[in-house]
């Protein structure tokens, strides 16, 4: 690089700077990319989104496809592009419009093919793969010019903005009693790379699946179509159409209920947590438990599991109430570490300075989503998804975070760049 920066790779041209770096390329990062293409009126040269997967969203399906997720919690107005009615006129312009899933006391949901079908439409028509590349960042420091330098295994990428959208941590969660057991023992995690529910269901024994939330109850309902399944779950399934009071997709409610309480502190924190009905099914879910239940095919049961060895071809559980289970499989619902345990968080707090708040989530500018750095100022490192929901709220997540987010960070650009001494070039500089 002509910058006077150290010596390095670097996957750009020499004098090239991205205008942004999209890190991650799931909902997220892909809702950004759109609205940047489309109402921020930049050009795919100018944008960069970083993911590992063959296909942008290829993380979400994955997990969808996995625990036998048939529809969206989601209405058919929460989707990646910028109108609101896109899906709506893609599932009729299609003949599928039965694919819009009628609610009892919501608007209609859209089936998971139609969801990704609309999205792969979306990516097709702004030809957002274009600015897809196959990787993963490692590391985000300044250059001398600052500029932000984003490193991979294959190279490094220069930046004036930096959108962070990696989804949830690294780690899945995995109880106690499970660390023990031998890698080739029958216990699985449903967000495994190996994880397969076609192979799952065609264990002869008993499969306990063990979590209480959407995806524990889908994965049941699903694998009960093939095989002998017991629901464990440590409390009963609480029952709600959504994962928040729909109040909290409206910006001004949020600005009054979050914005109004410190930057970081914990009072958020606690205000999202009560605001987030987590760990809960809706009553659709319900009703399917309640049907393989009735079948025959599911049991659901209370407890948990203390401990676990391996056995024959199966596992031997041991259960709280001090029953028991031989020629078991496990597979767990358990979820990921909270999203401010993803490696790149603390990375790139130390790399760039940047200041974290309870739990450690980042602390954001609330108009504009760039984290902050320790002494107040705004980076040009970006949030969106999970580790935004300080500023975003409970829905940050949620698809409809992601257009949140969006909007944000179209704001944010207009805000930096009316700052900017010169006028920024909107070519890469
Ligand atoms: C099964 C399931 C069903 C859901 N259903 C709904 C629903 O109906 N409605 C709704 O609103 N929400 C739903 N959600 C919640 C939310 O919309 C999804 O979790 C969504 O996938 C979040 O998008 P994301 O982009 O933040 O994360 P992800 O989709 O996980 O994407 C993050 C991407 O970042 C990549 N990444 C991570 N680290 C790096 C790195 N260092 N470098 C480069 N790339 C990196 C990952 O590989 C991944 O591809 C659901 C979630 C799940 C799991």
């Amino acid at each position: 690089m002509s910058d006077g920066e150290p010596d390095g790779d670097y996957i750009s041209p020499a004098n090239q700077s991205y205008e942004y770096v999209i890190v991650g390329g799931g909902v997220h990062g892909t809702c950004v990319a759109n609205y940047l293409l489309d109402e921020g009126g930049y050009d795919h040269e100018e944008l960069c989104l970083v993911d590992p997967h063959e296909r942008l969203l290829g993380s979400f399906e994955t997990k969808a496809r996995k625990c036998g997720m048939r529809t969206l919690r989601s209405t058919f107005v929460h989707h990646i592009d910028t109108e609101p009615f896109s899906l709506d006129s893609f599932a009729e312009g299609a003949h599928r419009e039965h694919e819009l899933v009628p609610t009892e006391d919501y608007p209609n949901r859209p089936t998971l093919d139609l969801f990704l079908d609309h999205a792969r439409y979306v990516i097709d028509r702004r030809d957002i793969d274009a600015c897809h590349h196959q990787s993963t960042v490692t590391d985000v420091t300044r250059t001398r010019h600052g500029l932000l330098r984003v490193d991979t295994p294959v190279g490094s990428l220069v930046a004036r903005r930096v959108v962070l959208a990696v989804g949830l941590g690294g780690q899945l969660t995995v109880p106690s009693w499970a660390t023990s057991l031998s890698d080739n023992a029958r216990l699985a995690h449903v967000w495994d790379d190996d994880f397969d529910p076609t192979t799952a269901a065609a264990f002869d024994g008993r499969t306990f699946v063990v979590g209480g939330g959407i995806t524990a109850a889908q994965l049941a309902c699903r694998l009960s179509e093939d095989a002998d399944v017991t629901l464990l779950s440590r409390h009963d399934f609480e029952v709600e159409l959504t994962e928040a009071d729909s109040r909290w997709i409206n910006w001004r409610h949020i600005e009054q209920e979050i914005h109004s309480l410190p930057p970081g502190s914990a009072a958020r924190c606690d205000r999202i947590r009560a605001a987030r009905h987590d760990a809960t099914i809706p009553p659709y879910i319900e009703h399917r438990l309640v049907d393989a239940r009735d079948c025959g095919d599911l049991d659901v049961r209370h407890g948990e599991i203390e401990c676990a060895r391996a056995s024959g071809d199966g596992l031997h559980l041991r259960f709280d109430d001090g029953t028991t289970a031989t020629d078991a499989q496990v597979v767990l619902a358990t979820g990921h570490d909270s999203a401010p345990k993803h490696p790149l968080v603390g990375a790139l707090a130390e790399s760039l300075s940047l200041e974290r708040g309870a739990n450690g989530f980042p602390v954001l500018d609330d108009r504009t989503l760039a984290w902050q750095r320790s002494d107040g100022t705004d980076s040009a490192l970006y949030v969106s998804g999970a580790l935004a929901e300080m500023s975003v709220g409970p829905f940050a997540r949620n698809v409809v975070g992601a257009r949140r987010a969006a909007e944000r960070l179209l704001d944010s650009r207009d805000s930096v760049d009316s700052k900017a001494v010169a006028p920024p070039s909107r070519g890469r500089s």
